[in-house]
């Protein structure tokens, strides 16, 4: 039996394990480091943490969820109905708890994958799966005397449940997509909270509230209208299209109407293309820091020291804790792993000049080995479980094909590979992430995270295999 082993346990390791275990292959494990399953949906427990995604878009097709309680769900909700999916689809009894995946290693001589791990144990699959997702390892900023610093400080990612920020005096360092879900939290417990912004945020309004009992047999029609948005959404930051030029109109509009003071709002604007950096959405952020008690400094951090956070114009501000929402390095895709294929290969190098692989799924010169959520294949629109479950579908295939075929390998082609990312970077570089900074982006200049416009093309280009972009052995 051919044996698949899937590093992770979140939204792409969960679906890809439904897809091929329904498809009959029986032998599939996960590995997850933790204890638990859930992947960011586990990690990221800050208050306020939820999806900025419509709920009734953000589930499996194949179990679509009618029983979210509000339009845009919060953590908790979203990790049980994770588990819930593990569990109804018999996947829970396949992960392997506490067990970190540190290297895997190409067997030539079985055409095997050994997979090591932090305790120093080994396993052999036949096929192996990285699931690891882009945003899995939190990042700190490198600002120097960041390790000086005498008081409370974490990662959103990380967040100390146990940190006493009542009535403290708390610096945000950091402010993206879930610093603008934690900030109105810290703001209600602290005695004075400072955010350290780097870049202003475009926000567009949230139509958020509670979904009652009688309107959820709605939440199918709603996913589709939703769908239907996410792919207009996508298109404008692919083209600078009209959609682009409204949502800019709104966002300006939003953060007119929500701070009041001129000067704070010229702080709050961007000074790039909309869609340049992850477009996010509040409906209490602008109220948050127009508070008395709330400060948003502009200027770049020089410093951290033992009591606070020094800036560029040379003022100290003194701190009781600071919360990093640093963000995650989502470019060292599979970084933490050592992965060496065949003739001693390390994909680490293969990537050092930025991550790329044909469909997002699949390295040249590394057989057997597929995945999901990588290279290319974020989205700055839409929800990235349809984009994992077109994944999932394409590899069933190749596994699929590969045992009824009796292959020993499959690799893709790299002259296929090569140019599916020619052409790839060619229409990245016209979509709004061309010419601006931002987390999408490799140190080498390559926009490594995204795909450019809409999904629906994306599921189109996977929905079939075609074999004769593999070498099959
Ligand atoms: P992020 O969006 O990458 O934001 C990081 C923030 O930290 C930015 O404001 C960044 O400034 C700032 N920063 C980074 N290094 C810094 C430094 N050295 N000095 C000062 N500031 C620094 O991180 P995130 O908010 O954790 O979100 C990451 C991704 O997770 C999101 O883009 C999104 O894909 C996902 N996410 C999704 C949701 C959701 O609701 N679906 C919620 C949370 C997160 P610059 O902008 O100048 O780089």
């Amino acid at each position: 039996m051919t044996s698949i082993g899937i590093i992770g346990s979140g939204f792409g390791a969960i679906g890809t394990a439904v897809e091929l275990t329904r498809a009959g292959h029986d032998d599939v494990r996960l590995w997850e480091r933790s204890d638990d399953l859930g992947g960011v949906w586990r990690d990221n427990t800050y208050p306020g943490a939820g999806c900025d995604v419509p709920s009734p878009l953000y589930s499996y097709s194949f179990a679509v969820n009618t029983a979210w309680s509000r339009r845009y769900a919060l953590q908790p909700e979203i990790h049980d109905y994770l588990a819930r999916v593990a569990d109804d689809f018999g996947i829970r009894p396949c992960i392997r708890f506490g067990h970190e995946v540190v290297s895997a290693h190409w067997q030539e001589a079985d055409s095997q994958w050994e997979v090591g791990f932090a305790s120093g144990a080994t396993e052999r699959v036949d096929i192996l799966i990285s699931a690891v997702g882009q945003l899995s390892e939190p990042r700190l900023p490198a600002i120097p005397g960041i390790e000086d610093f005498a008081g409370t400080s974490f990662h959103s990612a990380r967040w100390d449940h146990d940190a006493d920020l009542d009535g403290k005096r708390i610096a945000a360092v950091g402010i993206g997509a879930s610093a603008i879900q934690y900030v109105p939290h810290l703001a209600e417990r602290a005695e004075q909270l400072t955010l350290f912004q780097r870049s202003a945020n475009y926000i567009l309004p949230k139509p958020d509230g509670p979904l009652p009992r009688w309107y959820r047999a709605m939440t199918r029609l709603e996913r589709g209208v939703w769908w239907f948005f996410g792919e207009q959404f996508s298109r404008g930051l692919d083209d600078h299209s009209r959609v682009g030029r409204v949502n800019r109109k709104v966002a300006l509009e939003h953060l007119r109407r929500g701070v009041p003071d001129p000067e704070l709002r010229r702080t709050l604007t961007p000074d790039y293309p909309i869609g340049c950096k992850r477009i996010l959405f509040s409906n209490n952020f602008y109220r948050t820091v127009s508070r008395p008690d709330v400060d948003v400094v502009g200027d770049r951090i020089t410093r951290i020291t033992p009591t606070g956070v020094e800036t560029a114009d040379g003022t100290h501000h003194e701190v009781d804790a600071i919360v990093y929402g640093t963000g995650f390095d989502a470019q060292d895709f599979l970084s933490s792993i050592d992965v060496i294929g065949p003739g001693g290969r390390r994909l680490a190098e293969q990537w050092s000049e930025g991550a790329h692989a044909y469909l997002g799924m699949y390295v040249p010169g590394f057989p057997n080995l597929l995945v999901s959520y990588g290279p290319n294949t974020n989205l700055g629109g839409g929800s990235i479980i349809y984009m994992l479950e077109a994944q999932a579908r394409h590899m069933r295939q190749v596994v699929d094909r590969l045992v009824a075929e009796r292959h020993r390998t499959v690799e893709v082609r790299a002259e296929v590979e090569a140019e599916f990312d020619r052409s790839l970077q060619a229409r990245l570089a016209t979509s709004v992430w061309g010419n601006c900074d931002s987390w999408y982006r490799h140190p080498s200049g390559r926009i490594t995270s995204n795909w450019p416009g809409a999904t629906h093309p994306y599921a189109r280009r996977t929905r079939q295999l075609e074999p004769e972009e593999f070498a099959w052995t």
